[in-house]
C-alpha cells in the first residue's frame, strides 16, 4: 500500500484533528449529537523539543495526546510521525509506530500490572517487540532502572512497595525500554505529593537530554508547563487557542483566555502585584458549544461578531499563534 508522506524537519505534525464521540438517544439509540472532545487542532512538534498542552481539566487535552498515540481513532484531520501519514495505520504498522511513541500516564499505580515484578514489568514491551526472555534483557533493564533513580533491588519488587514518585519512575522506565521518539506524558506529575513532583519533572528532562526525547507534555498546571516546556499550545473546549513559545506566552500573552490562565499564577514575590482576571460562568458543554468562538460567554473582551463567527489559529508572529478575532 502506497504511503502519503511529506518531507519535513518537524517529528510529529498534526493538522485539523478532531475527535468526537457520538451521542445516542431515542427509543432507537439513533446518533443524535457529538461530544466535540477535540475540535480541530494543528501543531507540530520539532525534534527534541517540549511541547506543552495546558487547559482546565476537560478542555480535550487528554483525549488529543491519546488521538496523537493513535490509543484513540481520529474522527477527522491527519497526523504525521516522521513524515509518514499514521492517521489510518492498523494492525503491524500501528504496532510498528508505537514503539517510538510511548505514553506516560498520570496514575502510575493503575497503569502498573501489581501482581507483576518491577523487572518484568520494564521487561515486558521488550519481549513484545523483540522476543526472547527475561534474562536476555536483564542487564539492560536494571541499568534502566537505575537512570530513572530506583534502587537496585527495585528489579525485584512489586508496585505497592514503592512510594507515588517512585511508581511514576517505574512508568517512566516502561515507557523508555523501547527508546522511543516521543514521548506523551499526560499529567505526569498531578498526582504527586508537591515535594516529589519536581524531582520527577526534573528526571523527564535529564532523560529527554540523554535519549534524545520529544515530549507532548500535558497538564493543567501552568507553572509545571512552563517549568518544562520549549514551546507550549493552550487549549480550550476541544479548540487549540494559542500557541507560542514558553517565554513569550508568559511575558505577552494574546489570547483573553490564556491571560487569565496566567493572571491565576500565584507570584513568589508579593511585590509583583498583577490583577488576577476572574472569568464568568463555567466551561460549556463539549456537546454543544458556542457558536462562534468557543470563548466567547466567558470572555472579558468579547465584541458583538465573536457570538458569530470562528476566528481561526492564526500567526501574530511567525512563531506565535492566536485564535481571536481581536488580532484577524
Ligand atoms: Fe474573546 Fe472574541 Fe477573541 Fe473570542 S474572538 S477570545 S470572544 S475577543
Amino acid at each position: 500500500m502506497s504511503q502519503q508522506t511529506q518531507k519535513s524537519e518537524h517529528l510529529l505534525e498534526v493538522k485539523e484533528l478532531r475527535k468526537y464521540y457520538p451521542v445516542r438517544g431515542g427509543f432507537f439509540r439513533k446518533k443524535i449529537g457529538d461530544v466535540k472532545a477535540v475540535d480541530n487542532i494543528s501543531l507540530e512538534l520539532k525534534r527534541g523539543e517540549t511541547f506543552g498542552l495546558v487547559g482546565e481539566s476537560g478542555c480535550g487535552k487528554s483525549t488529543a495526546g491519546r488521538t496523537i498515540t493513535r490509543l484513540f481513532k481520529p474522527t477527522e484531520g491527519k497526523i504525521f510521525f516522521e513524515g509518514k501519514d499514521i492517521t489510518r495505520y492498523r494492525g503491524p504498522r500501528l504496532r510498528n509506530i508505537r514503539k517510538d511513541i510511548q505514553m506516560v500516564f498520570q496514575d502510575p499505580y493503575a497503569s502498573l500490572n501489581p501482581k507483576m515484578m518491577v523487572g518484568s514489568i520494564v521487561t515486558e514491551p521488550l519481549i513484545n517487540y523483540h522476543g526472547g526472555s527475561e534474562r536476555k534483557y536483564k542487564d539492560e533493564v536494571m541499568e534502566l532502572l537505575t537512570k530513572v533513580g530506583l534502587p537496585e533491588d527495585a528489579y525485584y519488587k512489586y508496585p505497592h512497595e514503592f512510594s507515588g514518585g517512585q511508581r511514576q519512575r517505574i512508568g517512566i522506565a516502561r515507557a523508555l525500554a523501547l527508546k522511543p521518539k516521543l514521548i506523551v506524558a499526560d499529567e505526569p506529575v498531578s498526582a504527586l505529593d508537591v515535594s516529589v513532583q519536581s524531582q520527577v519533572l526534573n528526571l523527564l528532562k535529564e532523560l529527554q537530554k540523554e535519549f534524545n526525547l520529544t515530549l507532548l507534555f500535558i497538564a493543567h498546571d501552568l507553572s509545571v508547563v512552563k517549568h518544562m516546556s520549549d514551546r507550549i499550545g493552550v487549549m480550550y473546549l476541544g479548540n487549540l487557542v494559542e500557541v507560542a513559545d514558553a517565554d513569550e506566552l508568559y511575558k505577552d500573552p494574546k489570547h483573553p483566555y490564556t491571560r487569565a490562565l496566567i493572571s491565576a499564577i500565584p507570584q513568589p514575590d508579593p511585590r509583583n502585584k498583577s490583577e488576577r482576571i476572574i472569568l464568568k460562568g463555567d466551561v460549556p458543554s463539549p456537546q454543544n458549544p458556542p457558536v462562534g468562538c468557543p470563548f466567547h460567554p466567558r470572555c472579558p473582551e468579547a465584541m458583538p461578531e465573536c457570538s458569530e463567527k470562528k476566528p481561526q489559529l492564526k500567526g501574530v508572529t511567525e512563531e506565535h499563534r492566536v485564535s481571536c478575532l481581536l488580532y484577524e
